[in-house]
């Protein structure tokens, strides 16, 4: 292996991808219309030779499959790209509207989903139309998934459906989204984040217990309302202790430059590193609780027997209904009366191990194109598609779309907001570094 990228024409790689973006932001795919994007997506994959696949349980609501097949004797990679988006909100709001694939005069192409995910999704297409026009023969299987319905999910027509239906689709690694970003730290070191699991969602319903009664006699019976006041500064203060994963060690470790040996610290000095991560690295070390709705009285003159906020609680990877029912009855007391209900089964919640031939590539990778940055795995307070890759095959996926030219504070401020934008040139970043770690895995043998 040798310890420099080879040259590659960024610019041609930019140009290549930049009119698949602004066709693909052109087609409002607001959580839905996902078959317009598969079917451009396909004709393009086609024209080079990829072998392509829709697949659909609803019609407008299309998957996309492509596939550059492998000899057999390698572990197979899938890269993922949503075709969906979110809500772009008052077109008037935005500096240049969000569905007509605009670039400005210094290099900006803005529209919904420029950042979440098309960019993401186009690039790694035209990483597989460059690889098959190339005549490029992997060892395993090189598998393109563009999936409908990320962004809401509910209506199961994208990947959770998908891998149900097609255990074809197991493949050893995955590339996605939720990863990439490059920082400059504290300390003058640039960090590139590689995200390698998720938190796992769990709403919970803490309801406090009372006696109903008129209420223009509010000294008689026993209202729930202000019981629940009590417990919700309780929730909304709880700050469980800290707790290292395997991963968060190694996050920890990489940020702080040292081994962990008083975990407080090390999550103070590495939260301390970016801006971004005052909040984030707290969040990764434990269980957060936020109270976020609340019902009372059905009437204004009826004091409650019961009253009622919905949180929404994320767990690390290891913990489950049990250990949050736990953590929760801990923190409620006994002195209130109360009930909890949990509203749906936990929701997500993998990891991947970081000891994988997948995980050595991308480091590979980030060494030879931005050899001074060190990579940093993360874990996601949210949720992406990883989730059902994980879960159905046990595939290593990793979030990992690098960028070079747009300030991670741009696509923190875009993505599911208004005036959403990515400068082009990482465009062609974005493919160079895909066609490198496609061309180590493809390279692997079985
Ligand atoms: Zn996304």
């Amino acid at each position: 292996m040798s310890s420099t990228a080879t040259p590659v024409d960024h610019a041609a790689l930019r140009d290549e991808a930049l009119p698949l973006l602004q066709e693909l932001l052109r087609i409002d795919t607001t959580n839905g219309n996902e078959t317009p994007a598969a079917v451009l997506l396909q004709r393009y994959l086609e024209a080079a030779g990829v072998e392509c696949e829709l697949v659909a349980r609803d019609p407008g609501r299309a998957d996309l499959v492509a596939r550059l097949r492998g000899t057999g004797d390698g572990p197979s990679l899938a890269l993922l790209g949503h075709t969906d988006v979110v809500p772009a909100g008052r077109p008037a709001d935005w500096t240049h509207p969000p569905f007509a694939g605009h670039v400005d005069a210094a290099g900006w192409v803005w529209g919904r989903g420029a950042a979440d995910m098309k960019n993401e999704t186009a690039t790694r297409a035209v990483t597989l139309a460059l690889l098959a026009r190339s005549g490029f023969r992997p060892r395993g299987d090189i598998v393109f998934i563009a999936e409908a319905d990320e962004e809401d999910g509910t209506a199961k027509v994208g990947l959770e459906w998908l891998v149900g239906v097609r255990p074809d689709l197991r493949t050893d690694f995955a590339i996605n989204e939720g990863g990439g970003d490059r920082l400059t730290l504290a300390d003058g070191r640039t960090a590139v984040l590689i995200a390698v699991g998720e938190k796992r969602t769990l709403p919970v319903a803490v309801s406090a217990l009372g006696e109903a009664t008129h209420a223009s006699r509010p000294t008689a019976g026993a209202n729930a309302v202000p019981r629940l006041a009590r417990l919700i500064d309780r929730l909304a203060a709880h700050r469980p202790a800290a707790r290292l994963l395997p991963e968060t060690a190694a996050m920890l470790e990489a940020l702080t430059g040292r081994p962990v040996e008083d975990l407080d610290e090390a999550a103070r000095v590495a939260a301390a590193q970016h801006p971004s991560f005052e909040h984030t690295i707290p969040a990764l070390l434990g269980t957060t609780v936020a109270p976020t709705q609340l019902a009372g009285s059905a009437a204004r003159n009826v004091i409650p027997g019961r009253a009622t906020v919905i949180c929404d609680c994320r767990l690390l990877p290891d913990t489950d209904a049990d250990g949050l029912e736990a953590e929760l009855r801990a923190l409620l007391g006994h002195d209130v009366p109360y009930e909890l209900e949990f509203l749906e089964e936990p929701m997500g919640g993998t990891v991947s191990p970081l000891d994988t031939p997948l995980y050595d590539a991308v480091r590979d990778v980030v060494r030879r194109h931005d050899p001074d940055a060190v990579l940093v795995p993360t874990l996601s307070t949210g949720f992406t598609d990883s989730h059902f890759l994980r879960q159905a095959f046990g595939t290593v996926a990793y979030g990992f779309w690098p960028l070079r030219h747009t300030p991670s504070e741009v696509v923190a401020d875009g993505v599911h907001n208004r005036d959403e934008r990515l400068h082009v040139d990482d465009l062609g970043y974005a493919v160079a570094l895909h066609l490198d770690l496609v061309r180590q895995i493809g390279a692997l043998g079985g």
